[in-house]
């Protein structure tokens, strides 16, 4: 199962950055490593700061921590105040993954090693690795929550005997264009949901089927409210329903949920199928209530001790550990990555893949 398949991955993530503690001692020079994070405006990000921190420190390290709350020119000027302040590793997670060009040539000038977290860093030589996500499979994953949600296939994409013929009417969202995972997480999608659309077991009516025409600036769940606002107002006033939204991240799904319910969708009756990803608390909470179909489950503790190995793989004179070599082109040179698996949720596996794996307690998720 996908749940088992991930928890494999991520078991294997987790021996590779213990063993790196385990060979040094951990205990560092205490030398300073800075951390940014692109906002505070989601969850996901707050416990992947807090994680990464703790695992750093845990090794020894002083650890500066910034959260840019999705303004750019404030995360390139915390990334100079960490090379100012003497930091000897950096751990990046962009806003806009082509702005960081010039504050990483800093960097590198100052020899200090650069790792890209979880969004890659383009357009720029001065990465040395990639802490991620199968962000292709995030997507693929996404759509098949959403097929799943309408009775056409199980989890991992297999056709269901009882199978409806439809056609059901879907609309398509995407995340930041500035961020290269939206892409990854789009295509991933589009290669499970373009041969239904083609088929015509799936029907954008719309007619937005475009990334350009999809996308969410900064990831804002108000703009996407508003888009399906505009959706809903433009293509299904006359009695069309929608059937299904694929939603690349919750805090949009959320969003989604209120527009539709704003236009009178009920759940229970004609709510439409809403994938998700981040497994957010309201979101748990949500899948549980019937609102949102499935979110998808990335372990951000197991990501934090990726990067964090990695970091003190570099500064210990270890060598990092990759799995993926071919994948993550940023534009000047395919950047050596470690890809985690990503787990889809669905009410169903709610507790063991959330509350069992300790990620939110049975009361947070409000089992
Ligand atoms: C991350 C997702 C997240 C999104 C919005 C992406 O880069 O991979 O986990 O939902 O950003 O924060």
């Amino acid at each position: 199962s996908f749940v088992a398949a991930g928890a494999m991955v991520v078991g294997l993530a987790a021996c590779s950055a213990d063993a790196g503690d385990g060979g040094t001692g951990g205990d560092g020079e205490g030398g300073l490593i800075g951390v940014a994070m692109p906002t505070r405006s989601s969850e996901r990000w707050i416990a992947d700061g807090a994680a990464v921190q703790a695992e750093l420190e845990a090794a020894g390290y002083e650890v500066d921590l910034q959260f840019a709350e999705d303004d750019i020119p404030t995360q390139v000027s915390q990334i100079e105040n960490m090379i100012t302040r003497g930091a000897e590793a950096l751990i990046i997670a962009s806003i806009d993954g082509t702005t960081l060009t010039s504050v990483l040539q800093s960097a590198a000038d100052n020899d200090i090693p650069v790792i890209a977290y979880d969004r890659l860093i383009r357009d720029s030589e001065n990465v040395n690795y990639y802490a991620t996500f199968d962000n292709f499979l995030v997507g693929q994953q996404q759509a098949r929550t959403v097929l799943n949600g309408l009775g056409l296939t199980d989890l991992e994409g297999n056709p269901l005997d009882d199978a409806p013929e439809g056609p059901f009417n879907i609309e398509l969202f995407a995340g930041s264009l500035d961020d290269n995972n939206a892409f990854f997480f789009w295509n991933g999608a589009m290669d499970v949901l373009q041969p239904l659309i083609d088929d015509g077991t799936l029907v954008v009516q719309s007619g937005q089927t475009d990334i350009e025409q999809a996308a969410t600036l900064r990831w804002d769940g108000e703009v996407a409210q508003s888009r399906m606002e505009d959706l809903l107002t433009a293509n299904y006033s006359d009695g069309t329903q929608v059937d299904a939204v694929l939603s690349p991240y919750d805090g949009l799904s959320r969003g989604i949920i209120s527009a539709l319910t704003d236009a009178g969708y009920t759940v229970g009756v004609d709510f439409p199928i809403i994938s998700g990803q981040d497994a957010e608390i309201d979101s748990v909470r949500a899948i549980l209530s019937g609102e949102q179909y499935a979110t998808i489950f990335k372990d951000t503790r197991e990501l934090a001790k990726v990067a964090a190995g990695m970091a003190q793989a570099l500064l210990e004179g270890g060598e990092p550990e990759i799995n993926d070599t071919e994948t993550y082109d940023n534009g000047v040179f395919i950047v050596p990555s470690f890809l985690l698996g990503p787990v889809p949720v669905v009410a169903d596996n709610v507790e063991s893949a959330l509350v069992d794996t300790g990620y939110w307690t049975a009361e947070e998720v409000g089992l």
